[in-house]
């Protein structure tokens, strides 16, 4: 096998609440993530000369070592003193620095595909072990589907898949530091948080209202504060028809859910018109564990 392809999966926050910030300057976090059903493409391929060749179709995208994928590749070629080189397409869909995890999960995927072209034997949780030396949200990109995260982000409990649900993703074009939210996050007693039990429990019980009324994002406020343009697409979304909106990540990308696919189209077109969302798809969750 000399070439691989694989899928790299979106993912959306169901829940999202900061505990604090640790000493070394991370924050834990207790989060319930999603993957959908929208997706990166990486073709790999083995080839004879020592080097990594990354090709994206986003010209603005680093193709160097400032890329997760390349990194992800080095990684391992280090590690196993690997002196075959990888040549690599990236196809990126997932819109960038949205709060989609889309590097996270392009780096997940090639730690997968570095494992099978090179025939490594790593288990799942060796890979996981390696990805969060790459970023907090790699571990669960490599898990994939419907999880708790906490630790940092590398603390993973699976949880029963979600139920059936169609997702509109909307991104307005703006471009939100992660720092500045995370600076701008003051937790004290009026801090709105999640109910994380509860949205597991509603999971556990496959109660898609009762996961939908608790839809709760701890980031959500700072962003709003400063881009208000993500209220208003929340507004646009729970006016026709979602049965709720949140941002996901730290922004500025806002998801709905729907239970109807019709209502979802509706409201899709309502945002194309709008125009205050810039990338918009309508997709559905994406409950398949990697393998
Ligand atoms: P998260 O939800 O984990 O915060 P995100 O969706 O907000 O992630 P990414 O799309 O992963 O953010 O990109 C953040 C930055 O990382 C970009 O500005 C980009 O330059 C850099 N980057 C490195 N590798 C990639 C990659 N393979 N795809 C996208 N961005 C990448």
């Amino acid at each position: 096998m000399n070439t691989i392809m694989l899928k790299a999966y979106a993912k959306i926050n169901i829940g999202l609440d900061v505990l604090g910030k640790r000493p070394d300057g991370y924050h834990d976090v207790r989060m319930i993530m999603q993957t959908i059903r929208l997706y990166d493409k990486l073709n790999m391929k083995r080839i004879g000369k020592d080097e990594i060749i990354l090709k994206t179709n986003l010209a603005y995208l680093p193709t160097n070592e400032n890329n997760l994928v390349y990194k992800a590749i080095q990684l391992l070629r280090e590690e196993f003193h690997i002196k075959q080189g990888v040549y690599v397409e990236l196809q990126k869909h997932i819109p960038v620095a949205a709060g989609l995890a889309g590097g996270s999960s392009d780096a997940a995927a090639a730690l997968i595909g570095m494992n099978r072209l090179f025939h490594l034997k790593l288990t799942k949780a060796d890979l996981m072990k390696r990805a969060v030396t790459l970023g907090a949200d790699i571990p669960y990109c490599i898990l994939g589907g419907t999880a708790l995260s906490e630790g940092i982000g590398e603390v993973l409990t699976p949880l029963a898949p979600m139920p059936r649900a169609y997702i509109i993703i909307a991104k307005p074009p703006i471009n939100v530091s992660t720092k500045y939210v995370y600076e701008n996050l003051k937790l004290d007693e009026q801090t709105k948080h999640p109910d994380i039990d509860g949205i597991m429990e509603a999971i556990q019980t496959r109660n898609l209202v009762g996961i939908t009324e608790r839809l709760c994002n701890v980031l959500e406020e700072v962003t709003i504060e400063r881009y208000p343009v993500i209220q208003e697409i929340k507004d646009t979304l729970l006016s026709y028809g979602a049965m709720n909106a949140l941002m996901s990540g730290s922004g500025p990308t806002v998801f709905g859910v729907f239970q109807d696919l019709e209502l979802a189209k509706k409201a899709f077109y309502q945002l194309k018109v709008q125009g205050k969302a810039k990338q918009i798809y309508l997709t559905d969750v994406f409950n398949r564990r990697r393998g």
